[in-house]
C-alpha cells in the first residue's frame, strides 16, 4: 500500500494537533509502529485494514500521544517560519504567495551590516524585492505592513489554522476545528 495514503493526523496528549501547517500527520506505517510501542492511543480508524498472518486492524485516522509534548519555547528561524509568520504575505504589497513565490528581505540590507534575524528579515515577493533592491526603506516608496517581531510557537501555531490542509479526512475534522466556534 502506499505510504502517503491514509496518513494518520498525530494529536498532542490535549488532542490538539501537534502542528497545524504543516498539518502534522504521519503515514499509517508509522503510526501502527507507534500503537505498538505503546506511545499513541488510536482515536479513530479508516475503513481500510491491514492483515498480517495472525491479526487485522484497521488504519488509525486519528491517533493522540501519550505524553504531552511541550510546545518549543523557541521557534527555529527558518524560511518556513518565517514565511508562517507573516502568513505568507508580501510584507510590501500585503499580497498572499506560496512559498516558492516567496523571498526573503533583509530590511537594513546586508551590505550594511544588516543582520539575518527575526526582527530584519521579512517574507517579500520577487517584484518588491526587486523594486526595494539593495537601499533602506526610506529610500523608496514603499511601506512595511507590520515591523517583523520574533514570534512565539503559540503564534505560529495559530498562524497555521489559517491555512486548511488540501486532504481533509471526515475524522480529522472535530480535531482541527474544535476551538472555532461551534455552528448552530
Ligand atoms: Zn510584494
Amino acid at each position: 500500500m502506499d505510504k502517503s495514503i491514509n496518513p494518520s493526523l498525530v494529536l498532542n496528549a490535549d488532542f490538539r494537533p501537534l502542528s497545524y501547517y504543516p498539518l502534522s500527520l504521519c503515514s499509517w506505517q508509522d503510526a501502527i509502529k507507534s500503537v505498538f510501542l505503546d506511545r499513541v492511543s488510536v482515536i479513530e480508524s479508516y475503513e481500510e485494514e491491514v492483515h498480517s498472518p495472525s491479526t487485522t486492524f484497521k488504519l488509525p485516522s486519528v491517533i493522540a500521544l501519550k505524553d504531552y509534548v511541550k510546545c518549543l519555547r523557541k521557534p527555529a528561524f527558518t524560511r518556513f517560519n518565517v514565511f508562517l509568520r507573516d502568513n505568507f504575505c508580501c510584507q510590501y504589497c500585503n499580497q498572499k504567495f506560496s512559498a516558492n513565490d516567496l523571498t526573503f528581505d533583509h530590511i537594513t540590507p546586508k551590505y550594511l551590516n544588516g543582520k539575518t534575524t527575526w526582527t530584519n528579515v521579512v517574507s517579500a515577493c520577487t517584484l518588491c524585492n526587486l523594486s526595494k533592491g539593495r537601499r533602506l526603506l526610506r529610500y523608496t516608496d514603499m511601506i512595511l505592513i507590520k515591523s517583523p517581531v520574533k514570534p512565539t510557537s503559540m503564534q505560529l501555531l495559530n498562524n497555521g489554522k489559517n491555512f486548511p490542509p488540501n486532504y481533509l479526512h471526515k475524522s480529522w475534522r472535530d480535531y482541527l476545528y474544535w476551538d472555532t466556534e461551534l455552528e448552530n
